[in-house]
């Protein structure tokens, strides 16, 4: 375990007689990046009982968000850093956690030695490496945390989380993350977590291509969606689209699972990123990339993930028939 610095909570650390509460054995935690995931994983750790400041981009979005799950408010990365020792970054891409880590204002010239930053983003193995070892000369370490499971299993706190870094940082930061997560995971060194999750999307976005294709097909066949779905299901081409994305957002046209089309493309390029450090031949992994960024160039800003299927429906000249 590492010694985390000697700082008081940002609030509720002292009780009306002067003593330290119950809650001062929790350390004060910092979060940031309160979107789609962030909001849901900050209120996770606040009813476990951390100490909790939150921060977004969105000054509006940060109050909000502090004031509905009791937390305090920060207006910079900089003020939240003065008062916690454990930050999570729960944001969009590795460029923008450094961004928030080293540009201004930023959150590393305000941690004191000894603090560590969880970053969940879904980020790139390489940039995660290169800021740890920036962030080791502060003596503030890093550990990369990224997760799986979606909005729904952030809201119950049963993500799958993936931890990379030292063991002492990881045995620090369990009961912290425990509280957002049922399965966690210790892949290796620093940046494997992030190289072990954009191999899992990397999968998912596999499998989503492949089930959907199956669908158009079976569809000009005369096949019924819903019953395609559902063999589907019952036998081996079962997959997570096959069960958890299909009816719920492609068949109801929905299109509205909660993870942007954008960021999927980013962690494809991730995937892919690996593939070329390790020299590994990958054409389907390559197509799979190809796919997913014409979806992203064809459909435009702000998309769902599951949409990729209304380009596939655009390029196969049909859509799935769901009477
Ligand atoms: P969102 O885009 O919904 O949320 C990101 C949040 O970060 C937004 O509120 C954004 O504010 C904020 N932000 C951006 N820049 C800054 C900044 N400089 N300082 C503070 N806040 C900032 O993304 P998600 O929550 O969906 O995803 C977050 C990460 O988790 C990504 O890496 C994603 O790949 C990964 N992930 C997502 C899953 C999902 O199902 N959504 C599942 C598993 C992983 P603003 O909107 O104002 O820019």
């Amino acid at each position: 375990m590492r010694e985390l610095p000697t700082r008081l909570p940002a609030g509720r650390c002292l009780r009306e007689d002067g003593r330290m509460s119950q809650e001062k054995k929790l350390p004060s935690v910092g979060f940031i990046g309160l979107g789609a995931m962030g909001v849901p994983m900050a209120k996770r750790v606040a009813e476990a009982g951390y100490p909790l400041t939150v921060l977004d981009a969105d000054a509006g979005r940060t109050e909000q968000v502090a004031a509905d799950i009791s937390a305090s408010a920060a207006t910079s990365a900089a003020e939240l850093g003065k008062n916690c020792q454990i930050v999570v970054t729960m944001l969009p891409t590795s460029d923008i956690v450094s961004e928030v880590l080293f540009g201004e204002n930023g959150l590393a010239a305000s941690l004191a030695p000894g603090s560590i930053v969880i970053d969940m983003t879904s980020g790139s193995p390489n940039k995660t490496q290169a800021i740890a070892s920036t962030l080791a000369r502060s003596s503030i370490a890093l550990c990369d945390a990224p997760v799986s499971g979606g909005v729904p299993r952030a809201k119950t706190g049963e993500l799958a989380i993936m931890l990379g870094g030292d063991a002492d940082t990881i045995e620090t930061i369990r009961p912290l993350v425990s509280s957002m997560g049922t399965s966690l995971t210790v892949v290796g060194g620093i940046g494997s977590a992030h190289a072990m999750k954009a191999l899992n999307n990397l999968v998912s976005a596999g499998g989503f291509l492949i089930g959907m294709e199956a669908l158009l097909i079976g569809s000009r066949f005369g096949l019924s969606p819903e019953t395609m779905v559902e063999v589907l299901n019952a036998s081996t081409g079962m997959n997570n689209s096959t069960q958890k994305k299909f009816k719920q957002f492609v068949l109801s046209r929905k299109f509205d699972a909660g993870f942007g089309l954008d960021l999927m493309v980013k962690d494809l390029g991730i995937a892919l990123e690996v593939a070329s450090q390790t020299d590994t031949t990958t054409p389907f992994s390559s197509l799979c990339f190809e796919i997913w960024s014409a979806a992203k160039k064809t459909l435009g800003p702000g998309q769902d993930h599951t949409a990729v299927a209304r380009f596939q429906e655009l390029i196969a000249g049909s859509e799935v028939n769901n009477d």
